[in-house]
């Protein structure tokens, strides 16, 4: 098988773009680095809620603290400082130089010594700083801040704020932390009289908060960064088995997409090879048929001047009005026995050559061995005979049959048991033997006591016109004989083989699948003999008309009828043929088959037709000889259909027995 570009219109696999996975990985880089970034921001978050909610939960603990504080400063200083302090409230204006402020400032100090209060102010409702533990701050006006404005409607309310001061250096700046609590000052009716503001230096407070918050920044960072890092780890290790596994995908479906591929061309080609097959499916049927039509011409071309040969040899040979001289009859003798040799070869040619061009004709039937057997040994017995080789046939094969083709099955025996006469030493044996075997088939062996075929031989034997040195030097042959058993054997769907001990003899056995049980007498009969009446009466003289265009046919044919006193005439072609057939009403008609213009089928139609001439029985005398020519001949309405060359004894007693029919 030849491989081949892939055509274009062939359907093609698309191999994916390489990058179309590419796109999941980075997706999984993105939501590493996604999340990294969720994960800080989370952290950043909790750690400043946290803060949050720490300075805020201070900021209320200082207002508490700063409410109790103030309440209990407002209860110190009241009694001494109330009339002070009313009057600043009425009048909503600042009094910095009177020396009650610097006392109250004082007593105000004494009282917060020790607690973390910097500074404290008291606002008029309008907002105004009318008091403040630090001169500076007096006058100052707040009204817009909202805690003030609460205060005012009688909330209190704290605020956390971070100032710096430089230092007495100048050269660095401290923070400070403060949370300023603005509570609203009760008259005794219940309406807010001043605006109090108390401030709690809560440094350290949010100082610790800040490390705090730090700490659980880092502490969450750390929790947070380990977590990713597995996160990352495992991120990393899925996206090298998906990597890994991509690839090996990628390695498949390329592989895929290659066999694909591979398909597509083997598909392609195979169909090319189905068509190159039909192709030359339909020039073996074509040249078959040329074989055949060769051979059937070959054979009629060669068999016609054979029987030209052999019919005049045989008429000089049985003249009885002048009998041949010893030497001229050793002579003639020799060119029977060449002209016979010769026409067996060609039959086994021509029967080979259409075994193996597929078309020989079987008629498969249950055959009985022991009459096969029996119609071959006086065929051999001649030769045997003459060496002193002794044959024997089994006497319990009479029950066995095969299936197979009478005709065929006799000519492969005849030739492995005439085999065994040719190769043994004189008065040596030959043996027929036949059994039942496994598989439901018979065995038929013929074991000789002769020469043997040494093992290495043995595979030679089958091989059409091969003869082995060892054995055939001195025995005549044409080494076609074993290659034309065995095709006939298998034609019948047996086996055949060999086996030998050189110098002990050999033994052939064919096997063939076994009949049916048998029904006696309906099988295997040998024909009768048969009685030859001659002539149809006292006075009546039987008239052979013999239609044939070659001379020398139609002279061998006119001896034959002399010799069996019958009147004798002949037509070169089919019309004249006729013509007399209807004027002299013959006994019998030989008719040859290719003749000029109209052929022998023609010609038996036509006598069949006309009621002068369609009891005449024809018989067709052909060098067609092939299977099927004979078929077709039995078929077209002869009554025999006979070949050329032929035995002239057995033309003379298949003639008696038509006429003897015919009468
Ligand atoms: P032929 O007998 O005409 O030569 P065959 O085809 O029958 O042709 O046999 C082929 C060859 O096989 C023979 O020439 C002979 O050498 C060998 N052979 C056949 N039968 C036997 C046998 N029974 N014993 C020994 N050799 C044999």
């Amino acid at each position: 098988m030849t491989s081949r570009q892939p055509a274009h219109n062939e359907p093609r696999r698309e191999v994916p773009q390489r990058d179309t996975p590419q796109r999941g990985f980075q997706l999984l880089r993105y939501f590493s680095i996604a999340s990294g970034i969720a994960v800080f921001i989370v952290t950043m978050v909790l750690s400043w809620a946290y803060y949050l909610k720490e300075v805020d939960d201070n900021v209320r603990a200082t207002e508490l603290r700063n409410l109790g504080l103030a309440t209990a400063i407002a209860n110190t200083i009241r009694p001494a400082y109330d009339e002070f302090l009313f009057q600043q409230v009425k009048t909503g204006v600042p009094l910095p130089d009177d020396p009650r402020r610097k006392e109250l400032t004082e007593t105000l100090n004494r009282i917060t010594k020790g607690i973390p209060v910097v500074k404290i102010k008291i606002y008029s409702l309008e907002g105004v700083t009318l008091f403040s533990t630090e001169s500076g701050d007096l006058g100052e006006d707040t009204h817009s801040n909202p805690l003030f404005q609460n205060a005012r409607g009688g909330r209190t309310g704290s605020e956390l704020t971070r100032r710096g001061e430089k230092s007495k250096s100048e050269d660095e700046i401290a923070t400070f932390d403060l949370v300023s609590t603005y509570i609203p000052v009760m008259e005794a009716n219940g309406k807010v009289a001043a605006v109090f503001e108390l401030y709690s230096d809560v440094s350290e407070a949010v100082q610790r908060i800040e490390r705090a918050s730090l700490r659980l920044l880092a502490g969450l960072a750390l929790i947070f960064a380990s977590l990713y890092g597995i996160l990352l780890l495992i991120v990393g290790r899925a996206d090298r088995i998906l990597r890994r596994q991509y690839r090996e995908l990628k390695r498949k479906e390329m592989q895929l997409a290659a066999k694909n591929n591979e398909l597509q061309i083997e598909i392609a080609s195979r169909r090319e090879v189905e068509i190159a097959l039909r192709y030359s499916e339909k020039a073996a049927a074509k040249a078959n048929q040329a074989k055949t039509e060769f051979l059937s011409s070959v054979s009629h071309e060669l068999r016609t001047p054979l029987h030209a040969i052999l019919g005049f040899t045989q008429l000089l040979e049985s003249e009885p009005s002048t009998p041949l001289a010893p030497t001229q009859k050793r002579f003639v003798d020799q060119i029977l026995k060449a002209g016979r040799h010769l026409l067996t070869l060609i039959n086994e040619i021509l029967d080979l050559a259409s075994i193996e061009a597929g078309k020989i004709r079987l008629s498969v039937e249950p055959v009985d061995v022991a009459s096969v057997v029996a119609e071959c040994l006086p065929l051999v017995q001649e030769i045997a005979g003459k060496r002193g080789v002794g044959v024997a046939t089994p006497a319990g094969a009479g029950n066995l049959r095969v299936l197979a083709d009478y005709m065929k099955l006799k000519q492969a025996l005849l030739n492995l048991m005439s085999n065994g006469v040719k190769y043994n030493h004189d008065g040596g044996t030959v043996t027929v033997e036949v059994a039942a075997v496994a598989g439901g088939r018979v065995r038929i062996s013929v074991i000789d006591t002769g020469i043997g075929i040494p093992e290495e031989k043995l595979g030679e034997l089958f091989r059409p016109f091969h003869r082995l040195e060892s054995t055939a030097q001195n025995v005549e042959g044409s080494g076609i004989g074993l290659a034309l058993t065995r095709s006939l054997v298998h034609a019948m769907d047996g086996e055949i083989d060999v086996t030998s001990v050189p110098g002990r003899g050999s033994t052939f056995w064919m096997e063939l699948p076994a009949a049916p049980e048998m029904k006696a007498g309906v099988l295997g009969e040998t024909p009768s003999k048969v009685e030859l009446p001659v002539a149809r009466g006292p006075g009546h003289e039987q008239c052979l008309l013999y239609v044939e265009d070659n001379p020398a046919n139609v002279l061998v044919m006119e001896e034959i009828a002399r010799r069996m006193s019958l009147r004798f005439l002949s037509a070169p072609d089919a019309e004249s043929g006729i013509e007399i057939a209807v004027r002299e009403k013959p006994d019998l008609i030989v008719m040859d088959i290719n003749l000029p213009r109209m052929d022998g089928y023609g010609a038996l139609a036509a006598l069949n037709k006309n009621p002068a001439t369609a009891e005449i029985p024809v018989m067709a005398l052909s060098a067609n000889a092939m299977d099927q020519d004979v078929m077709r001949g039995i078929a077209a309405g002869f009554v025999k259909y006979e070949t050329k060359p032929y035995d002239l004894e057995d033309m003379t007693r298949k003639i008696r027995q038509l006429l003897s029919e015919e009468k």
